[in-house]
């Protein structure tokens, strides 16, 4: 029986398959966008090459799987990578240049917007820029300094086209901070960024496209082949399926609709209507899909939910955005529509909190499928709580990159202690858990090999913390492939390199499992390969 000719040959000094208990094999062949043949010789699949294949022949090279980020938000990175680079600044001076160079070749009265992927204490000066700091970068165009998603800084000229003047009430949740005299100091938090938001000229669809191009292609210049999209606006799954269809995105997307915004049993209905629809439309593929839905039980870095108090605030435990019951109820009817759920949770009170939840809903569906229920991060995760979320079988997404970039800022609200005890992978993996590894971009940087040498060293923006919970790199490596794949179901597809499994993989100019560890920060792929198509040349 004659084979096809392969489409592409690739010849390396190691393919590592991370199938257990296979040694590195030397060449994999790709037709169709799946791989056909392995080989420990690297001119085993030789007579596999014809007239029309791409031979690599890269006898320097490692070959692993494409790595998963299973939690981050490509969405929100599509809204900003055309943003002004203000995360490339170290300080002050350095960032509000970045804002008057991007002035200066922007006609007057057009909006300028960072990138939203930084923190300010890490900036030298450890602050926000204030209105009057960004005036004098610029007074001819509204500026919009974002961090995340629920903090603003607007200049003077943006402060007029929103509306908001000294005697602006708060809306409710929301601060307008004003200064010891009462004055703007242009910062918005929480829903007063919505004043703000209401009044951004809406990009139109090509744009939005344009940005999940750009973004996409990121992610795979970093070894990124998949992402969990973890908070997709539920009309953005249009906007996700166009940008599919023309070829612009870059990376597999597992999107996590957004519940955020709903609440009573109407609205979540009314939210699982809309994703059942879309489903129903037959627009999901191999390369866009629903996993499911996404809700909140606590806050972040500084409202995450705490069995002891906040760092000199005696008074101050975090949020719990949910009643358990009506998270419960919420949770139970996504589970019912066969849809699986992710929660995220931060600090030890909130998944405690979660897991009761958790198990209420397991108690009313016995038969629930193994990984529908899924904790987001999980971070101050006690052993009590690890033990428990282990025997109901929860698999939890863990983010190094969430705790290299926010060291600082969590340590300023939760002290050494607490900070240092965030994300214990060690423990989580001797105990049995089911982990998969992501980033959370934009509140950590995203990177394939960045997250492996971030889980391997625990290094940070303030040191090394919790150095007892650091992993093995080749855990670190199974925590965004193997078990990555099994968390959003497709381990027969994805996630190790077998004949017949989906052609995603990454070509390394080092070996990432004996290169030197420091150095594995700023490694990147030569080439990263999804459904047999080059998407990133290095
Ligand atoms: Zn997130």
């Amino acid at each position: 029986m004659t084979r096809p000719p392969a489409d592409l040959l690739v010849r390396a000094a190691a393919v590592h398959t991370l199938v257990p208990g296979e040694p590195p094999r030397r060449a994999i062949a790709v037709t169709g966008g799946r791989i056909t043949a392995l080989s420990p010789d690297p001119h085993g699949l030789d007579a596999l090459a014809g007239p029309a294949t791409e031979v690599v022949d890269a006898p320097h090279a490692t070959v692993l799987p494409a790595f998963d980020d299973t939690h981050t938000h490509l969405v929100l990175a599509g809204h900003s990578v055309h943003g002004v680079p203000v995360h490339r600044a170290a300080d002050l001076p350095g960032f509000l240049a970045l804002i008057r160079e991007r002035a200066a070749r922007t006609p007057a009265g057009e909006w300028i917007r960072t990138t939203v992927n930084w923190q300010e204490v890490n900036l030298a000066e450890q602050r926000m820029p204030t209105t009057g700091e960004l005036d004098r970068a610029t007074a001819d165009h509204p500026v919009l300094v974002r961090r995340g998603a629920y903090n603003m800084v607007l200049n003077s000229a943006a402060l007029r086209l929103a509306g908001i003047t000294a005697g602006t009430p708060e809306p409710p949740g929301g601060v307008i901070e004003r200064d010891a005299d009462g004055r703007l100091t242009g910062r918005l938090i929480n829903t007063a960024t919505e004043l703000a938001e209401r009044v951004l000229p809406r990009p139109g669809l090509a744009e939005r496209i344009d940005g999940l191009r750009a973004a996409s292609a990121a992610y795979a210049a970093t070894g990124i082949g998949t992402v969990r999209d973890c908070l997709v606006p539920v009309e953005d799954l249009d906007v996700l399926r166009a940008a599919r269809d023309q070829g612009a995105l870059a990376v597999r997307v597992r999107a996590l609709v957004s519940g955020f915004a709903v609440r009573t049993p109407e609205e979540v209905d009314g939210l699982l209507d809309r994703v059942g629809d879309w489903r129903a439309a037959g627009h999901e593929d191999a390369r866009l899909s629903v996993w499911g839905v996404k809700f909140g039980i606590d806050g972040g870095f500084e409202a995450g939910a705490l069995e002891e108090p906040y760092q000199g605030r005696p008074c101050y435990h975090g949020r719990l955005l949910w009643e358990p019951k009506e998270l419960a109820d919420a949770v139970d009817r996504v589970a019912g529509r066969g849809l699986r759920v992710g929660v995220h949770a931060w600090g030890d009170r909130g998944l405690r909190v979660l897991l009761d939840v958790f198990e209420d809903v397991l108690a009313r569906r016995p038969g629930l499928p193994a990984g529908t229920l899924v904790v987001e991060h999980g971070g101050l995760a006690r052993p009590e709580q690890r033990a428990r979320a282990i025997a109901l079988g929860v698999p939890v997404t863990v983010q190094h990159p969430l705790l290299h970039d926010g060291a600082l800022t969590q340590r300023r609200a939760w002290g050494a202690e607490r900070t240092g005890a965030l994300f214990p992978l060690r423990e989580w993996l001797d105990e049995g858990a089911e982990l998969s590894a992501g980033s959370d971009f934009p509140v950590g940087p995203y990177g394939a090999m960045l997250s492996v040498w971030g889980m391997t060293t625990r290094r940070t923006v303030a040191g090394v913390l919790g150095a007892e919970h650091a992993i093995e790199r080749a855990e670190a490596i199974a925590l965004h492939t193997v078990n990555a794949a099994r968390l959003t179901g497709e381990s027969a597809e994805r996630g190790s390199l077998r004949p017949g499994a989906l052609a995603d993989l990454t070509l390394w100019p080092a070996d990432p499992l004996s290169h030197p560890v420091d150095d594995l920060r700023d490694l990147l792929p030569e080439r990263t390969v999804v459904a047999g198509r080059t998407v990133h040349h290095g």
